[in-house]
Parts: C-alpha cells; sequence; structure tokens
C-alpha cells in the first residue's frame, strides 16, 4: 500500500483539532456550540471548503449550531454519514487534577472534557474527511461529515433539528456516530464492541394515594406508606423479566465464536433465559447490573415525593421512574411489567419516552466494521452490542438511516475508558487516534470508493 497517508502526521494534526476543540467550552446545558463548530468552519475554510456549496452551518437557537459538510460521490450509492457531537457534559473542576478545558498533551494523552465523549472522535472523523478530500477519493457515494449540538441534553438543538428540519443536509443509507469498537478490558480479555442497538427511554411517575388525615392519628390508608410498599416490591423483584432480544443473541453468538471451548458453551448458554435468570441471581456489581440492563425492561426508582408538612397525611405520594426498554418492547409493556409487581394499587403515568433502536448487522457495512475491527487488535474479541443509555443514532434512526456506533482505537491496557467519560479527568491516548485512524480510513475507503 501508498505509505500515504502519513499517519503519524495526521495524528498529529488530529490532536492539535482536538486540543482546540476541548478549549472550545461547549458545557450543556446551556450548550453553547457556536465556538466549537466556528473552529471546524476554520479548519474547512483553510482547507478550501467553501460554504454553501461544501458545507452548511444551520442554527437551531443562539449559540446552538450545526456543521454539515458534504464532500461529493458519483451519486451511484447513497451517503455514509460521520456525526459528532460538540456539546459536552458539566464538570466538577475541584475533582479535576488538571484544568478540563486545558486540551493540553500530558504523557501522550489530550486531556480534558470532551476527550472522549466525544470531541475524540468527532476529530478522527475530521481528519478522515480531511484525508478523503486531499486524496480526492473517488467516491461512489457522498461522505457527509455532522459537527452536531445538542447531544447530552436530549438532541432537540441537533439530531432532532436536522431530522426535522434539513433532512437533505443529513439523508444517509449509513452513518457513523459515537460509542463502539474501542478497547473495553474485561479480565484478560480486550473485547471491542460495535453499537448497534439502543435501549428507548420510559420516564414515568408512579402515584398511590390514600385518605388524607391528621398525623397524629395513624391510618394504615397511608399516601406514603402505599408508595413506600409498591417501591419496595420493585426492589424485592430485583428485576423485571428477561428477554433475548436478537441483538443480544448476535453478541452472545460472535462471542462464543471467538471463545474456546469450554467457554464458548458458557456464553452460548447465555441465550437461554434460565441461565441468565440463575446467573442474575448470583452475580453482583457492575457485571450485574450490565447483564440486567442487556436482557431486561430496567425500573430504576429516582425521585420520591410526598407531603408539605410533618403533620399532615397527605392525599398522594409519588415517585419518578427512569425505565429503559430493550428494542421491540412499548412503553405498556414496561407499565404491564411493573403493574404486575406493585398491583393495580399505583397509577403509572408517562413523562418522556423516547424510541430506542435496533439496527440490522446482516449488512455490507456491518460486515466490514467487523473485519477492520478484528485487523485492528487480532486477539480482540468483535462483538454486536446494545447501548444502554441513547445516542444521536436512535433518532437518526427515524431519518432512516442505518447507524453504527463506531470510534475504532486501541486503549492501552488497563485504561479505565468506561469511567472517563462523563467523569473527571477525561482524557484520551495520543496512541489511541494513531491506532484508530486507519482502521477509519479503510472503512471509508473500502465502502465509498468504486472499484
Ligand atoms: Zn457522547
Amino acid at each position: 500500500m501508498a505509505t500515504f497517508p502519513d499517519w503519524k502526521e495526521a495524528t498529529h494534526e488530529t490532536v492539535v483539532h482536538l486540543s482546540r476543540l476541548i478549549q472550545a467550552q461547549t458545557v450543556n446545558p446551556p450548550g453553547n456550540e457556536l465556538p466549537a463548530i466556528l473552529i471546524i468552519k476554520e479548519i474547512l475554510e483553510r482547507e478550501g471548503f467553501r460554504s454553501p456549496q461544501d458545507f452548511i452551518i444551520v442554527e437551531s437557537a443562539p449559540q446552538r449550531v450545526n456543521l454539515i459538510a458534504r464532500l461529493r460521490g458519483d451519486a451511484s450509492q447513497r451517503p455514509l454519514l460521520l456525526s459528532g457531537h460538540v456539546d459536552v457534559v458539566p464538570v466538577e473542576r475541584e475533582k479535576w487534577s488538571r484544568d478540563p478545558f486545558s486540551g493540553e498533551v500530558i504523557n501522550g494523552e489530550v486531556w480534558g472534557r470532551g476527550a472522549l465523549d466525544m470531541k475524540g472522535f468527532l476529530a478522527m472523523y475530521l481528519q478522515i474527511f480531511l484525508q478523503a478530500h486531499r486524496t480526492s477519493l473517488p467516491l461512489k457515494r457522498d461522505l457527509i461529515l455532522a459537527a452536531i449540538a445538542d447531544e447530552e441534553a436530549g438532541f432537540d438543538h441537533g439530531s432532532k433539528f436536522l431530522v426535522t428540519h434539513h433532512r437533505d443536509l443529513i439523508d444517509a443509507e449509513y452513518g457513523l456516530t459515537e460509542g463502539g469498537a474501542f478497547t473495553i478490558p474485561l479480565g484478560k480479555i480486550r473485547l471491542y464492541a460495535i453499537q448497534v442497538a439502543e435501549k428507548g427511554v420510559t420516564w414515568l411517575k408512579m402515584t398511590t394515594k390514600g385518605k388524607p388525615g391528621h398525623g397524629s392519628l395513624p391510618q394504615r390508608d397511608n399516601a406514603v406508606l402505599h408508595l413506600a410498599k409498591a417501591i419496595e416490591q420493585i426492589r424485592r423483584a430485583d428485576h423485571l423479566p428477561v428477554h433475548i432480544t436478537p441483538t443480544f443473541r448476535a453478541m452472545i453468538a460472535a462471542a462464543a465464536k471467538q471463545a474456546r471451548f469450554p467457554t464458548s458453551l458458557l456464553i452460548r448458554s447465555l441465550s437461554l433465559p434460565v441461565v441468565v435468570n440463575l446467573l442474575l441471581r448470583f452475580l453482583d456489581g457492575q457485571p450485574k447490573s450490565i447483564l440486567t440492563a442487556l436482557t431486561t425492561n430496567t425500573c430504576t426508582p429516582t425521585i420520591l415525593q410526598a407531603g408539605q408538612k410533618t403533620n399532615v397525611i397527605p392525599a398522594e405520594a409519588f415517585a419518578h421512574l427512569d425505565c429503559r426498554r430493550l428494542p421491540g418492547q412499548t412503553p405498556a409493556d414496561v407499565m404491564r411489567e411493573i403493574l404486575t409487581l406493585t398491583g393495580d394499587g399505583v397509577q403509572l403515568e408517562q413523562l418522556d419516552t423516547s424510541p430506542g433502536a435496533a439496527f440490522p448487522i446482516d449488512t455490507p457495512l456491518y460486515r466490514l466494521l467487523e473485519q477492520e475491527t478484528h485487523k485492528l487488535d487480532p486477539d480482540g474479541i468483535v462483538i454486536p452490542m446494545m447501548m444502554t443509555g441513547a445516542t444521536d443514532a436512535c433518532v437518526y434512526r427515524e431519518a432512516g438511516i442505518i447507524m453504527y456506533g463506531f470510534t475504532p482505537g486501541r486503549l492501552p491496557d488497563g485504561f479505565p475508558v468506561l469511567s472517563l467519560a462523563h467523569g473527571h479527568d477525561e482524557r484520551l491516548p495520543i496512541s489511541f487516534i494513531e491506532s484508530g485512524l486507519p482502521t477509519l480510513w479503510e472503512v471509508v475507503r473500502k465502502f465509498c470508493v468504486s472499484e
């Protein structure tokens, strides 16, 4: 293969861009994505891109902006979208050992809020986009780069705004966004999980009613006691019923295929609900949380409210439940499962809901992602995975785009990636960028170039 692109040089450039993006403070809420978008605009303009023919900036509210750039192909196939959000979650400055917005490089790592989620990955997408432009890749499909707002607080100013008001700008057959194919250490195993599904959100308000009265005269018919009982019933059940989804089945099959006997047999047995139920009884801590999230609709009480005065028995008591649905499950299914535990004495009301998503994996792009991730780390295990939270992927799905969470790269052994995203001392090793750029490049080249 030709020596171009020079990945050392490309990595250096990505790091410079990432540091600048981290310095642009885009904490959401309130968002304020404009400074980061202006940096990307300047980088594109320096490279010869012009607005509006090559890129467009669309504003959803003051300071809330999205930039969409496009490299044109021969249109024989529909576009590939690379989408990254520029907003970041807030920081607790006093808990950081460095300035969270310095973008400094220390011991080979780029430090700052967003280094992982997801300015680092966006800087890599941008770099591949620039390389595709510089090498004049003969594209059979348009390559779209979207730097967008508001992923961390509800999508309204970013992906939702684009899907609703500017669908032509992001219309694509496939898209890549955050959340997959980086090293997750699992004991001695290095796992690479490509995100192919996301859980749906169902936020519920649970209400119990009772007889109001004076606190000095105790009574059984007390809304607070009814609520406490309902919550206790949820706690005692430990989890809602197990459902083995097609994504979970595919994940198990992929992991089993890459494992040795007898581990492979053990992994395969996870496709039986009875085995999952048994494991959930004996597991503890994070492994249990993860298995619960992967195989059940979850129900987490987060807010309790009742009463105003110590000596008054209130007529009503409330709890908020953060419930997450497996793909294929409806809000009504979740409510039915909860009522089975609590009985009909409680009322459930839907506060908010988002659809979740499950994307097909029998596609040429998924197979390519799998293949290139194996090349990135031949000894790693590559599996399709469901994300337990929600990203822009579930919003783009409404525009018919098949999205995968794919931000590939190899992390150094022991790098605590899962606790650093949204955590303190967020940072990204430069070696990750250097390992991931060629993988991303091969994916874009093989998927978008006419041969
Ligand atoms: Zn993110």
